[in-house]
């Protein structure tokens, strides 16, 4: 069983030797008095919470890390052998495994059974899972957005931004976009659909940038990187509006974050910045896919992802989330069946 192991906890930016890459033995049977399933890992999913359990902090939302254990994390699998009464044998399902070919997942794990199959399977580890749900939760129950309203994204063109994006300009938004490179600005504008985007990394003053898009100041803001960027946005923000403090990526591999020079403007503003976590909206998962597949099937939706090929590419996927190297989300893939 080959496997992705991390090695110890991390400071500042991670760096591929933060994880390496061993073989060990696995029995490809569900041991007899437990609950657990044993599953063939198909795709990965690299998303940048992940940066927060390399560090040794207990008691967040999520874990730390096991040092010298694989790295666990969104994927999706399929079924080898259960002793679980809601999964069997040849079952896919997308939820939290293992970086490595097989893993044993105990029945406490949150997993999804896959319904649809008539899209790629990839799908489940972005548009369709974990990065799908925080863009439609944050989105429709955080923004709570109207018709007509201006709304802006950073980091846009990433997992969970095109998504966003795409969400509110069906709705009828009026939508500008950040990203960090030339090619995902042009993504944003041609194939996501969003009226205006620019490099956030060539403007030199983000407050003016802003004002430049939104003359009349912004109703929404989808935040996915804190730090320069939120405090640009707050002092462009409209009276009422709506924070969806999504991720601040930004600050992640920092020791100490930025200060937030303009904070006090969401009192004055009367501007509502709540935090949430996708977990609390798990619920909702069939609702969305009924929204969402019609929209895939007919191509109103679309989804870039970046595709690494082999087990052994997933260290370097997983940090040029931090550099900005992936173009979408980022899948890797173990096996394709
Ligand atoms: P992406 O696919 O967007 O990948 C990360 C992107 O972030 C990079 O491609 C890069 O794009 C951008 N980035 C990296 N470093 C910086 C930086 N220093 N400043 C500005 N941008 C940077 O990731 P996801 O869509 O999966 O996640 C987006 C955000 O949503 C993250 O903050 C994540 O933590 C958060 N999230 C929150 C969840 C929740 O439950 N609250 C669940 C899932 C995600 P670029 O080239 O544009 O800089």
């Amino acid at each position: 069983n080959k496997q992705v192991i991390f090695r110890d906890y991390v400071s500042g930016f991670p760096k591929e030797s933060d994880m390496y890459v061993t073989t060990s033995t696995i029995s490809l049977k569900v041991p007899e008095g437990s609950e657990a399933i044993l599953v063939k890992n198909l795709y990965l999913s690299c998303d940048p919470y992940m940066r927060s359990r390399m560090r040794n902090i207990r008691g967040s939302y999520v874990e730390p890390f096991e040092p010298g254990s694989p790295i666990t994390g969104y994927g999706v699998a399929k079924v080898l052998d259960s002793r679980h009464p809601d999964f069997k044998k040849g079952d896919l399902v997308w939820g939290i495994t293992g970086w490595e070919e097989y893993s044993l997942i105990s029945k406490n794990e949150r997993l999804f059974k896959i319904q649809h199959t008539d899209v790629p399977l990839s799908y489940y580890t972005g548009i369709l899972g974990m990065a799908g749900m925080t863009a439609y939760s944050g989105f429709y129950e955080i923004c709570s957005p109207k018709k007509g309203e201006y709304v802006f994204i950073s980091a846009a063109s990433g997992a969970v931004g095109q998504l966003v994006g795409q969400f509110a300009k069906l709705l009828g938004c009026y939508v500008v976009g950040s990203a960090g490179t030339k090619e995902k600005v042009d993504l944003l504008k041609n194939k996501f659909g969003f009226d205006e985007a620019f490099n956030y990394k060539e403007e030199q003053d983000l407050e003016a940038c802003l004002k430049r898009y939104f003359p009349e100041g912004i109703d929404i803001y989808f935040e996915n990187v804190g730090g320069k960027m939120l405090d640009a946005v707050l002092v462009n923000m409209r009276l009422y509006g709506r924070i969806a403090a999504c991720g601040m990526i930004s600050q992640y591999n920092l020791e100490e974050a930025e200060g937030v020079r303009n904070l006090f403007t969401i009192v004055a503003k009367r501007i509502r910045m709540e935090g949430f976590i996708v977990f609390d909206y798990y619920d909702l998962y069939p609702k969305f896919l009924d929204l969402i597949m019609p929209y895939i099937r007919e191509g109103k939706i679309v989804y870039v992802e970046d595709i690494a090929e082999g087990l052994e590419s997933a260290p370097t996927a997983l940090i040029g989330l931090y550099s900005g190297r992936n173009v979408g989300k980022q899948v890797v893939v173990v096996a394709r069946e």
